[in-house]
């Protein structure tokens, strides 16, 4: 009897019924008739909730004059997805691989809040449109939100990504718990070179069972980049703005989730986003990608190393947090520093037992927007002296991800800062991109040319 405690829990025993009966309510004289449902656990002890012959919820309140009676067994409360839809030969082949999150997540009657249950193809069977756009091959890789994942679901995602592209997909896609898909995005980046068709990670700020979900066109927009986009690149998918009025696909070293709540959550930062989809037309925002050619080979390098952390500088931070790490065996710190990328002398002796001792320390910026320069400033230059490395206009958590992915793959100190300072993946930007772009409201009619 999920949800039911104390008095109404009471009241539903003496009468016999289980969640999923007909039962009818007898209070001042009044009768309310309904399917039992089940409650969240968090709620309280005295009412009870049936669903009424027109589909609407009632909670009734229990007194102990209320009588309640079981009419006989109806139907459980369950999700069943829709058949999927029928498949279209000849249409491009795309791969759905499913990590949970709100993407893949419905409310969940024991919290009464959304839980991550809806596999790859149960997406697939909900938004019957992407029949149209391409065949679908779908796969449950984790039903986790996206703050349980780990450096080794990352490698885990590459590897499967490597699968399906082996097989010959025209692209992969990712459903993807928003909250670290920029993480994981990045991660992929690395772990994937050499790409010969897009993966496209793609979230949803509201679960698919709420009448204001943007699940349905980001997905939309995904499966499109994915079958048609010229570039051969890792990005995500969402809206651009709170309508639905088009998607943008941001490099997924460069994206950043910007907002708690809002369906445009997430902006490129310090460079400009990949393309755009209105419709169903894909347009390319800048010509600096890399082509698709399913000719070329794809290369994976899905290890992580653990052992780096990111460490975001504020006034008064106590220096021995660095000693700690170091002493925990870390090979990698990533300062998030204020301004052009600084932190207090008071950490200086600590930056530089952590750099004597062999562990690479790189300098990122907690501005967000904008690239460090460590020169301007004499605590930048001494920092530069003990050998902290500037990284540019890399965004703090690429960074640590790169750290992480540059710490497998080499051992050697010199190669590891070889590579953090090399752009790889799009993920240091040559120029300065300004301004920052506001969201802009787009008409799919004057936009479309
Ligand atoms: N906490 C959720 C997650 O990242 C939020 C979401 O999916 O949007 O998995």
């Amino acid at each position: 009897m999920p949800g039911y405690r104390g008095l109404a829990l009471k009241a539903l025993l003496d009468a016999g019924a289980e969640i999923g009966d007909l039962i009818r309510i007898i209070k001042d004289d009044v009768i309310f008739e309904g399917i039992l449902i089940p409650r969240s656990e968090y709620s309280d002890d005295r009412h009870i909730v049936i669903k009424n012959r027109s589909g609407y919820n009632i909670g009734v309140e229990v007194t102990p004059s209320t009588r309640i009676e079981r009419i006989g067994a109806e139907m459980k409360p369950a999700f069943i997805p829709p058949p999927p839809p029928k498949q279209r030969p000849g249409l491009p082949r795309v791969s759905i691989l499913s990590t949970g999150g709100t993407i893949a997540s419905r409310v969940d009657y024991r919290t009464g809040a959304v839980r991550p249950v809806i596999s790859a193809s149960d997406l697939y069977s909900i938004v019957p449109e992407l029949a149209d756009i391409a065949v679908i091959d779908a796969e449950i890789l984790f039903s986790v939100f996206s703050e349980d994942l780990t450096p080794k679901h990352w490698s885990a995602m590459a590897e499967a990504v490597a699968r399906h592209i082996t097989r010959g997909v025209d692209g992969v896609i990712i459903a993807h718990g928003t909250d670290t898909m920029g993480y994981s995005a990045a991660a992929l980046s690395f772990a994937l070179q050499n790409l010969p068709v897009p993966v496209v990670l793609v979230g949803a700020q509201r679960s698919e069972d709420r009448p204001s979900s943007d699940a349905p066109l980001n997905l939309i927009g995904a499966v499109l980049a994915a079958s048609r986009a010229p570039f051969a690149e890792v990005t995500v998918a969402m809206h651009e703005t709170p309508s639905d009025d088009s998607i943008i696909l941001h490099r997924g070293t460069k994206v950043r989730k910007c907002h708690t709540s809002r369906r445009d959550a997430f902006k490129t930062v310090n460079a400009k986003p990949l393309a755009r989809v209105i419709g169903d037309r894909i347009i390319m925002l800048t010509n600096e990608y890399r082509p698709r050619d399913t000719g070329r080979r794809l290369v994976l390098r899905a290890n992580f190393d653990e052992r780096a952390t990111l460490i975001k500088f504020y006034p008064g931070m106590n220096p021995k947090i660095i000693d700690w790490y170091v002493s925990e065996g870390y090979r990698g710190i990533v300062l998030e520093g204020t301004g052009l990328g600084h932190v207090r002398r008071e950490c200086f002796p600590a930056i530089k037992r952590a750099i004597e001792s062999g562990v690479i320390v790189g300098m990122t910026s907690q501005c967000i927007w904008g690239r460090i320069n460590m020169n301007v400033y004499s605590n930048g230059r001494d920092l530069l002296a003990m050998g902290v490395i500037p990284l540019g206009d890399m965004l703090a958590e690429t960074a640590l991800v790169k750290m992480m992915w540059c710490l497998a793959q080499s051992t050697d100190p010199e190669e590891v800062k070889r590579l953090l300072l090399t752009n790889l993946a799009g993920e240091i930007s040559e120029r300065t991109v300004e301004p920052i772009e506001a969201p802009r409201i787009f008409s799919p009619s004057k936009e479309a040319d």
